[in-house]
């Protein structure tokens, strides 16, 4: 039985050695701090893994969805810019944002829609059939992170419902 003393200095170290590997520290995403320049912008899987914590890399980069009321902002009210968790592309404003009462962040228009209609260019658009539905998946055109779905069930002006993962988001309050 080795004395206490020297395992406690033991125990510190395998603790500390372990946490990089457990959980990516989100102060190393540098999108957290603003607009990626393009030649910053991860290439892998593997780099976004280093920048992202577990779920927003399941979210983002593996299509996942975050549950209903569990996310940072299906509930924020806080006026100020919604970016990419990924490459720090400005994508929703919180003046879009509105109450749909299905658990995520929700906006009726992208950041850069026009007021006819015209869905801008910072969000793309994809047919995705998966789990037995139709329906529309937006991603961040910049880096193709994956944001949510575009539903037909909004308010006025544009009748749309952009349901967002807060994951694959980050907000930098006005
Ligand atoms: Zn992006």
């Amino acid at each position: 039985m080795k004395p206490l003393s020297t395992l406690f200095p033991l125990l510190a170290c395998l603790l500390l050695g372990a946490l990089p590997v457990t959980a990516a520290d989100p102060n190393e995403n540098p999108a957290l701090a603003g607009r990626l320049p393009d030649d910053a912008l991860p290439k892998s899987d593997e780099e976004y893994k280093k920048r992202l914590t577990p779920e927003q890399f399941e979210v983002a980069r593996k299509k996942g969805t975050e549950r209903a009321f569990s996310g940072k902002y299906w509930n924020t009210k806080t006026p100020g810019t919604y970016r990419c968790i990924c490459c720090g592309e400005p994508l929703f404003a919180s003046g879009e944002k509105f109450d749909s009462g299905c658990g995520w962040p929700s906006f009726y228009a992208p950041i850069d829609a026009a007021k006819d209609n015209v869905k801008g260019k910072v969000v793309a658009e994809h047919a995705d059939r998966s789990h037995f539905m139709i329906r529309t998946e937006v991603t961040c055109r910049r880096c193709g992170a994956h944001l949510g779905h575009v539903f037909d069930d909004g308010p006025p002006p544009t009748g749309l419902r952009y349901c967002i993962n807060s994951a694959s988001i980050t907000l930098d309050p006005k």
